[in-house]
């Protein structure tokens, strides 16, 4: 690791912060609307929060943060990316960098190149807390960045059902050999609640994210139930945190927002 490496995470002396990546097996899980959520649950915590959209080929942040995807970021007087700002969090992500909605098509060290860049030439200030929205996968992109940044911990986010639940698996293990520590895993789509009798439906089998993490020795962080109202809430730019604070699914975000 270099010494521009080794800052990384200390935003090149700006004082302590976390960096925490969210990560997932496979993509469709939630893991991008699992990182908005919880972001914007820490930001009403009060913490200074910054997210970094790594999910290069899939950028979505912007969109379910209401960015507006192809806005050109603004440079500081050193040449520093200034990042995008919505919800009192700050953004930067792939998705600005790119002039239209083609993919960005980028090979494993260049997509570490431009991770290290977000991370270390934007001009985040001071943050408490940087949160990095990994691709989905469990191949080299991600053990790349999982061993490039002083990562503090990861989280990997799960649907229940037993193939995604064993992907998932694999994820964890994978950081755990590269001695990233596991902040947790989240179960999302965990149940639909009927939202006029309350009864609650398992559609895709149950319990199998805290029996992952009681195997594996690392903390379940959570259940987010399948909820209509987080695509729409999603869609239209504003987190469901925000959108409905009051709903189940935004209570359980905060809840593993504050076990960060
Ligand atoms: P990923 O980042 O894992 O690819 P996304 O966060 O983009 O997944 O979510 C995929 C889709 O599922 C989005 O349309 C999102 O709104 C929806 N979604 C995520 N979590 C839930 C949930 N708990 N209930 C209902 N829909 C959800």
């Amino acid at each position: 690791m270099t010494q521009q490496d080794a800052q990384v995470g200390q935003g090149g002396g700006q004082g302590e912060r976390k960096l925490i990546a969210i990560s997932s097996g496979k993509g469709g899980v939630g893991k991008s609307t699992v990182t908005a959520n919880i972001a914007v649950a820490m930001a009403r915590m009060g913490l200074r929060v910054g997210v970094v959209d790594a999910d290069i080929y899939g950028p979505s942040i912007p969109g379910m943060l209401g960015i507006a995807g192809n806005q050109k970021p603004a440079m500081s007087p050193d040449q520093k990316v200034i990042p995008a700002e919505a919800f009192g969090i700050k953004v930067m992500s792939m998705a600005m960098l790119s002039d239209d909605d083609s993919p960005a098509i980028l090979r494993g060290p260049m997509v570490t190149k431009y991770l290290q860049m977000f991370v270390a030439q934007v001009e985040w200030g001071e943050l408490d807390v940087l949160l990095l929205d990994l691709p989905p996968g469990t191949g080299d992109i991600q053990l790349t960045l999982a061993q490039a940044f002083p990562l503090t911990g990861a989280v990997v986010v799960s649907t229940p059902q037993d193939v995604s639940l064993k992907i998932a698996r694999r994820g964890l293990r994978m950081m755990q050999q590269v001695n990233v520590p596991i902040l947790g895993i989240v179960e999302n789509m965990s149940g639909f609640a009927c939202a006029s009798c309350g009864e609650v439906t398992h559609i895709f089998s149950k319990g199998g994210g805290e029996a992952i993490a009681s195997e594996l020795g690392v903390p379940f962080l959570g259940a987010i139930p399948i909820e209509p109202e987080i695509v729409d809430a999603g869609d239209a730019g504003i987190p469901l945190v925000s959108a409905h604070p009051d709903s189940l699914a935004a209570q359980a975000y905060v809840r593993i927002a504050e076990a960060l």
